[in-house]
This record gives structure tokens, C-alpha cells and sequence, in this order.
């Protein structure tokens, strides 16, 4: 069987991926989406399966063991993608930063690399509000979104501006649906 597609969903906080990548496993039931482990505290409001919330000790157990596909350090924050069981016949979708962006890309050629960009970085401002981080997080957030945008854009197969939720949610289905053809075919 051929392996499953991996497509990488990356882009600075606050550009709406957490959102995008829920939809698009809704939308496409032959995409698993992997969870991520993290030692950042669960936001208020937060679900509680939106990582597997994990202390620092028990992460990098598990980096000792191999057990992640990718991991980095964000902000102070440890963030890893366990090694990937999707379902049989499913293509895995990641919500990563750019840092373990780059990691996959070395590992997995072929995997679709797929970069968000906000529409303006106000509105980017206006996200990381709306979801309740405080002052000097946003502040934290939107500068590191600065530096990633160069290498996300180096990256990236594709640079998708996310004006609009279902634009972009559309837009990137036919990525994924035109990667697998191509991969039938070639
Ligand atoms: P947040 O704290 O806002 O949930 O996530 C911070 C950043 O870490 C976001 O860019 C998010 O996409 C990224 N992230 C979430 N899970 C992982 C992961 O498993 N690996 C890496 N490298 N980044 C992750």
C-alpha cells in the first residue's frame, strides 16, 4: 500500500490553522488529524483533547525513546508530533509551527507543505485577542510570527492568505486532492 500522504498545515499563531484543520477533516473523512503533545498549560476555554497536555519530564521521555516524528521548542514550550498511527488508508494532516516544518520536509519529501498567512497583521492581533491570550503573549506571538514568515514561505509549496474561512478551506482540499492525483499517477 502506498504510504499516506502527509500534509503539513503551518502559519503564524493567530491565522486561523486550529480552525482550518478542523475543517478540513470534517469536510474530507480520509484525512486523520494528528494531536500533538505539549507542556504549555491548556488555555481557558480550551478543549481538553486539543493536545495531550503532558509535563516536561514525561516529553522528553519520550524524545529520549524516539517517540516523536518532529518536536521543538516554542516560546519556552515544548510541541512534538507523536510518530503517526493513522487509520489504514488515511492521509495525515499536521498543525505545526515552521521550525518542525522544516523537520518533516527532511524526513518526508513528498509530504504537501501548506503556509497560512493572515489577511493583515491587525487581524492577526484581533485573533490572538479574541482567543483570551493576554497583552504580552500577543506581543510574544506577533514577533515570532515575523520571523517565521520567511522560512514558512521558503518552505512552502503553497502560501494561502486566509481572508476568508471557507476560501481557504476549499482552497486547500483541491491542494490535497490534486497531491493525491499526481501521486497516482507518478
Ligand atoms: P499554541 O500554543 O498556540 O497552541 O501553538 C503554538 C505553535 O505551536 C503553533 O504555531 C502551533 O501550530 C504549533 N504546534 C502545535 N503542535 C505542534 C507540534 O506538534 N509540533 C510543532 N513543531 N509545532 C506545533
Amino acid at each position: 500500500m502506498t504510504e499516506p500522504l502527509i500534509v503539513v498545515v503551518s502559519g503564524p499563531g493567530g491565522v486561523g490553522k486550529s480552525t482550518i484543520v478542523g475543517r478540513l477533516v470534517q469536510r474530507d473523512p480520509r484525512l486523520w488529524l494528528s494531536r500533538s503533545w505539549t507542556t504549555r498549560d491548556r488555555r481557558q476555554g480550551e478543549p481538553d483533547d486539543a493536545y495531550v497536555f503532558v509535563d516536561r519530564e514525561s516529553f522528553e521521555r519520550r524524545v529520549a525513546a524516539g517517540g516523536f516524528l518532529e518536536w521543538t521548542e516554542f516560546l519556552g514550550n515544548l510541541y512534538g508530533t507523536p510518530d503517526p498511527e493513522a487509520p489504514a488508508g488515511c492521509d495525515i494532516v499536521l498543525e505545526i509551527e515552521v521550525d518542525g516544518a522544516q523537520q518533516v520536509k527532511r524526513r518526508h519529501p513528498g509530504a504537501l507543505m501548506l503556509f497560512v498567512l493572515p489577511p493583515t497583521r491587525s487581524e492577526q492581533e484581533v485573533r490572538l485577542h479574541r482567543r483570551g491570550d493576554p497583552e504580552h503573549k500577543v506581543a510574544e506571538r506577533l514577533r515570532k510570527a515575523e520571523e517565521e514568515e520567511p522560512v514558512g514561505r521558503a518552505i512552502a509549496d503553497h502560501v494561502i492568505v486566509n481572508s476568508d474561512l471557507d476560501a481557504t478551506v476549499d482552497a486547500m482540499l483541491d491542494l490535497i486532492h490534486r497531491a493525491r492525483r499526481s501521486r497516482a499517477v507518478g
